[in-house]
């Protein structure tokens, strides 16, 4: 068994056989366990241990994983808690849904373990980069806080303050879905003065900026729902 680093995993499912089997392989890579067979089991313990990140299954007796996925993101000490969501169906529109209510990120069952322990180590060092301004990497883009710095493929991209911003939010969340309202709330601030139409116009010259020759485009956008860094490879 692994020595123990301390870190924190909360485990919220209710099939007895899957818990043992999350909670099993995350031991062994030294996490420290919380474990919750329902939903509302498991919103108390997140809130009471703040842990470093959650595991959350989709369908639990009591609150469903994506109302305590929404419950988290709205809590001001639980929100910015890096959360992977489990579930038994592999339909996009899920996998879309529940990365644009704040889920980090996404498994479909049968999942490979070697796979999903390599996505939480991800997932935790996505968000640890963020807090202590680390540089940030997603596919063939990365992003140096400190210098602010960009580059795709290597080539170095030149931003506004803006589009920075924008795109700092969306490389400590990838592929997730965000709302015209939650990029307010989030780079702007809400700012009065701001509306959708300028929003707009950022997105366009952070594509327009990270359009290299040959390369995909790697902002989606999502109709009627908003936007998300999303390379397509
Ligand atoms: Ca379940």
């Amino acid at each position: 068994m692994a020595k123990s680093h301390g870190i924190k995993a909360l485990i919220i499912e209710d099939e007895p056989a899957q818990l043992e089997l999350l909670s099993y392989n995350l031991e062994k890579e030294g996490y420290r366990i919380f474990a919750a067979s329902d939903g509302e089991e498991g919103l108390l313990i997140a809130k009471e241990e703040l842990p470093d990140f959650i595991i959350l299954d989709w369908m639990l007796p009591k609150l469903s994983g994506i109302e305590v996925c929404r419950q988290l993101k709205r809590g001001k000490q639980t929100r910015e808690i890096p959360l992977m969501m489990l579930t038994a169906r592999g339909e996009e529109n899920d996998r879309v849904r529940g990365l644009d209510i704040g889920a980090d990120d996404y498994m479909v069952k049968p999942y490979s373990v070697a796979e999903f322990l390599a996505r939480v180590r991800a997932m935790i060092r996505r968000s640890k980069a963020a807090v202590v301004g680390q540089i940030i990497e997603y596919k063939d883009i990365s992003l140096d806080p400190e210098r602010f710095k960009v580059t795709r493929a290597g080539q170095v991209i030149k931003l506004g303050p803006t589009e920075f911003r924008l795109l700092s939010l969306f490389m400590s969340k990838p592929e997730r879905v965000w709302s015209r309202d939650q990029l307010l709330e989030r780079v702007w601030e809400h700012d009065l003065d701001i509306d959708f139409r300028t929003i707009d116009v950022h997105i366009g010259r952070l594509r327009k900026a990270l359009s290299l020759k040959g390369k995909p485009d790697p902002i989606r956008t999502v109709r009627s729902a908003g936007y998300s860094l999303d390379v397509e490879n």
